[in-house]
């Protein structure tokens, strides 16, 4: 395995994008990073910048308003990248979407590819954790 590889698994970094929503689910990715669970042991941690990260989490129903901004972060996150849809919002628009509803994409899988798919509304911090590990895996076989 490549030094390059191993830092990517062994210390994935992530970056939250938060795309409308009701922001329970950014709250439950907080809780997931917090010390309870104690993730940094395993080297995940967030940081400020796309160009930093390997794996992308995403929130919410996708406003129009925001895909150019969206899809640029998702540009920016370097190649092999993960992205993980958290909660019922990004996974399908949730309680947001309607198809009549011309300002809600509902997923952002017509504007970048998810790799997971993190459920509920919201989802708890373990599947959050399940989800990252999903996508590290993802990663594993990307590199
Ligand atoms: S899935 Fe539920 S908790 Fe998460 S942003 Fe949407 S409405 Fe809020």
């Amino acid at each position: 395995m490549s030094l390059l590889k191993k830092s990517r698994i062994y210390s994935p970094w992530l970056y939250h994008l938060h795309c409308g929503g009701c922001n329970g689910c950014d709250i439950e990715i907080l809780a997931a990073l917090s010390p309870r669970f104690d993730v940094e042991r395993f080297g995940i941690q967030l940081v400020a910048s796309p160009r930093h990260a390997d794996i992308l989490l995403i929130t919410g129903p996708m406003p129009k308003q925001i895909l150019p901004m969206a899809k640029r972060v998702y540009e920016q996150v370097p190649d092999p990248k993960v992205v993980v849809a958290i909660g019922s919002c990004a996974c399908g628009g949730g309680i947001f979407y309607d198809p009549e509803n011309y300002a809600i994409l509902g997923t952002p899988d017509s504007l970048m590819p998810i790799d997971v798919y993190i459920p509920g509304c919201p989802p708890k911090p373990e599947a959050i954790i399940n989800g990252i590990v999903q996508g590290i895996l993802k990663l594993s076989k990307k590199s």
